[in-house]
């Protein structure tokens, strides 16, 4: 049987948003609060606070995204701990950690976890069905990725 990973009602939502996108992103998450209030956030630093100070949201903080808040969110994704990463990067900036920004989203696409990286796609997530129940994400298969090298 294929590994597979069950996103529960109540999900596991990392928010990310760059400093020409944080606006963007205040403006979504004030207009989907409501629905935000009904599972648990993640945020980087900077983008965190702004949505607490502004929205009163419960938010649980990671560092800023450049000083490795990217880099703790990937790796909660590596764990199973996010479910899925609402990320608005900014493609017109270059950024110190751009880097972090490329190991973040490949890291989301390895564990094929659902990426917003801008309003519409964040809004088609959020208004999916699926947001109210439980649903199975299929887990690659990477055991013969793990053993590439026994004998
Ligand atoms: P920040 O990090 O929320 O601390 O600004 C976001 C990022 O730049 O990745």
């Amino acid at each position: 049987m294929k590994p597979q990973a069950i996103i529960k009602h109540k999900k596991r939502i990392a928010l990310v948003a760059h400093d020409n996108k944080k606006q963007d992103m205040l403006e979504w998450a004030k207009y989907n609060l409501g629905t935000l209030q009904q599972h648990f956030l993640y945020a980087t630093g900077t983008t965190g606070k702004l949505l607490e100070q502004e929205l009163c949201l419960d938010i649980h903080m990671l560092e800023s995204g450049p000083l490795g808040g990217d880099m703790q969110v990937g790796a909660r994704i590596a764990d199973g701990d996010i479910d899925f990463l609402i990320f608005f990067w900014d493609p017109l900036a270059p950024l110190p950690h751009d880097p972090d920004v490329k190991a973040l989203l490949r890291v989301a696409v390895v564990w094929n976890i659902p990426i917003a990286m801008n309003r519409s796609s964040a809004d088609f997530i959020i208004s999916s069905t699926i947001m109210n129940g439980d649903y199975t994400r299929k887990l690659p298969d990477y055991e013969c990725y793990r053993h590439r090298l026994d004998k």
